[in-house]
């Protein structure tokens, strides 16, 4: 993309607004940056998320901001940054769906990672957002552009960015990947009013999974309750 090569080719003259510098701990990992391109977040959405809080999670709260205890792993099964953009940035979920009686709140993650590895910030990292279903309230959402398909510029992004996320919140102790979310049934973490509010996740696939739990070893952050690994 346009966007991604003038970073990279400007990135070490000089920080650019609206980007992020983070050190890592390794030479390989100095170029780690964090791109913000936020999506809508007015009062409604704020509203919503309240209410999601509330009636879905049984959480009653004043603010929209989540206390992370987990990271989950999508893939966004739409092939552009700029039609995942468009999907995630209005506040209230279009269309009549099974989604939508459940809350209007539109779906959304504070980060997406494109195909080249160049990751955006959709919204602040702790704010509430819709994309898991019974664990949305401590779990941050990381979408990778693509399907059974992603890169391995995605793969080294995911990486850094949960290194990023476990350095600056100390209470993440789980990674998973989307489709282990209903293991989390039936144990304390989870929190859904509805029993038969689930739908079916393969995303982002085993082999994705396994290879960033491989690299992320040294973290020590649990899987799912089912995972024998
Ligand atoms: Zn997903």
């Amino acid at each position: 993309m346009k966007l991604s090569i003038f970073l990279s080719t400007t990135f070490r003259a000089l920080p650019l607004a609206g980007s992020l510098l983070v050190n890592s701990c390794t030479a390989q990992e100095s170029t780690f940056r964090i791109v913000d391109k936020p999506i809508v977040f007015d009062e409604e959405r704020k509203q919503l998320s309240l209410e999601y809080l509330a009636q879905r999670h049984g959480i009653q709260q004043a603010e929209p901001f989540i206390k992370p205890k987990m990271i989950v792993l999508h893939w966004t099964a739409i092939p552009t940054l700029d039609a995942t953009f468009d999907i995630f940035n209005p506040s209230v979920l279009p269309g009549r769906t099974e989604l939508q009686s459940a809350s209007r709140l539109n779906t959304s993650v504070p980060f997406v990672v494109d195909r080249d590895g160049t990751i955006f910030r959709l919204l602040p990292d702790t704010t509430f957002a819709r994309h898991c279903i019974g664990l949305n309230y401590c779990a941050i959402g990381i979408e990778n552009v693509g399907n059974n398909d992603l890169t391995e510029a995605q793969l080294k992004a995911n990486i850094q960015l949960i290194r990023y996320l476990k350095s600056h919140y100390k209470d993440i102790e789980y990674l998973i990947g989307h489709y282990e979310y209903k293991d989390f049934i039936g144990t304390p973490l989870w929190k859904e009013t509805d029993p038969n509010y689930l739908t079916g996740k393969t995303d982002p696939g085993k082999a994705f999974m396994q290879k960033v739990r491989t690299r992320l070893k040294d973290l020590n952050l649990k899987g799912s309750p089912a995972q024998t690994e």
